[in-house]
């Protein structure tokens, strides 16, 4: 029975559709559940896009919101965390951007075709990819929309849990990426910053750039003196470094439990080019 599930299994995996090959795993018998490998983020899929609060969606589940410069690398890290090349890629095409992209966690089925639509009462998670910002090109009323877009969403949204602030390590905290923490600090609600393109940096470098992140995140106090939630990691998709680190950090953030990870998964690889 068990080498019988063998061959399906393979292709599944061939397949590289995380969605399906769990379902499959769901779904089996006892004895196949050893073989669990994935992230539960692996199991994302698009959801909706909107492009002004009202129609935020209803959902109560908990939301975790990536944010940061247009180039700083955060489709790449969507990408790599939910082990699927072109899921936040898909939000690059035209029209797509200046949108608040969500994916959901749960809510798809054994079985169930990949455009066929997500339960909504069974979503565990959100992953929301909120417009890159800072792009020269941009219109002055074009950026103004997507200020008060996303200043609104972060401070407003109750379901969001924490914000993802993905940052190039050689750059980090721009003014907008400082604007974006300001913003979403008075909430009281994690930030955990993904400094990314650690490759670029040598060893005393990515040292540098967590130690000098970590001092400025820290320089943040309330009126009591207090620190914030914030958190800090060094994240390179292309040497896969620190994917493990955001990943367990996000399920935590976000609530979960994660599934074992096999180490034989197929691993995307989702740098097509290095700028
Ligand atoms: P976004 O605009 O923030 O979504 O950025 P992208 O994910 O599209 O990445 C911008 C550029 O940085 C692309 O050319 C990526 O291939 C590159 N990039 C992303 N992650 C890495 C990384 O870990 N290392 C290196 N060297 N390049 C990366």
């Amino acid at each position: 029975m068990q080498r019988a599930c063998e061959p399906i299994k393979a292709s599944l995996r061939n397949n590289r559709n995380p969605l399906l090959y769990n379902s499959f795993l769901a779904s089996s018998p006892p004895f196949v559940a050893i073989f669990q490998f994935m992230s539960k983020l692996w199991q994302a899929r698009f959801f909706t896009t909107v492009n002004q609060l009202r129609d935020l969606p209803t959902t109560t589940a908990p939301e975790i919101a990536f944010a940061g410069r247009s180039n700083a690398g955060k489709s790449t890290a969507i990408n790599i965390l939910t082990n699927q090349k072109g899921l936040a890629f898909a939000s690059k095409t035209p029209g797509r951007t200046q949108h608040i992209n969500y994916f959901s966690i749960g809510g798809a089925h054994v079985g169930q075709h990949r455009k066929d639509p997500t339960r909504i009462d069974e979503i565990e998670a959100l992953l929301v990819d909120l417009p890159g910002y800072g792009y020269a090109e941009v219109s002055g009323s074009a950026k103004l929309h997507w200020q008060k877009l996303l200043g609104d969403y972060v401070q407003r949204r109750e379901q969001l849990a924490a914000l993802v602030l993905i940052m190039d390590s050689r750059r980090p905290f721009t003014e907008l990426d400082i604007q974006m923490l300001e913003w979403f600090a008075p909430t009281g609600k994690p930030i955990h910053c993904i400094l990314t393109k650690a490759d670029k940096l040598n060893r005393n470098e990515s040292t540098n750039a967590l130690r000098q992140a970590r001092q400025m995140l820290d320089s943040y106090v309330d009126e009591d003196g207090e620190g914030f939630p914030f958190t800090v990691q060094l994240f390179s998709a292309l040497k896969r470094i620190g994917i493990d680190e955001a990943n367990d950090k996000i399920i935590d953030l976000l609530g979960l439990t994660d599934v074992e990870r096999d180490p034989n998964a197929v691993l995307i690889d989702p740098v097509d080019s290095d700028d």
